[in-house]
């Protein structure tokens, strides 16, 4: 699938649409997801174009990669929910049921989880 500039990260990242900021770094962007399911659940996306993780993992550059799993575990510290533990969960295409095709992690915490995977 060809990356779509108009997706609504892709307008969050350019500022264009609002935005519940957690943390911000030159690899990534975190804010609280419009819809929340747990107490605490925050998106992280990478700043680029990546549909995906498949897409994201084969064409970013290392220094992004690293970037942006470090961004993923600073805000997840910034949360406060190291001490408890969270959920990390990237959906992918149709079966893994992704909404927004730029690539981006859910953080949920603030609660036990209630399934395990699937
Ligand atoms: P996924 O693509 O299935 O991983 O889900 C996309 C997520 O983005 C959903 O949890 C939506 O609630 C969330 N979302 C969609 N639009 C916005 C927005 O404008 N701000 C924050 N979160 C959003």
């Amino acid at each position: 699938m060809e990356y779509d500039r108009n997706n609504v990260f892709a307008r969050i990242l350019r500022g264009e649409l609002p935005c519940k900021k957690v943390f911000e770094d030159e690899h990534a962007l975190a804010f609280h997801d419009i819809n929340p399911l747990a107490p605490v659940h925050v998106l992280v996306v990478p700043k680029g174009e990546y549909v995906s993780n498949a897409d994201f993992s084969a064409r970013a550059p290392d220094a992004l990669v690293v970037g942006f799993w470090r961004a993923v575990g600073t805000t997840a510290k910034m949360l406060g929910l190291e001490p408890d533990g969270y959920r990390l969960v990237a959906n992918h295409g149709p079966n893994g049921g992704q909404l927004v095709f730029h690539f981006h992690v859910h953080i949920f915490g603030g609660r036990q989880m209630s399934h395990r995977m699937g």
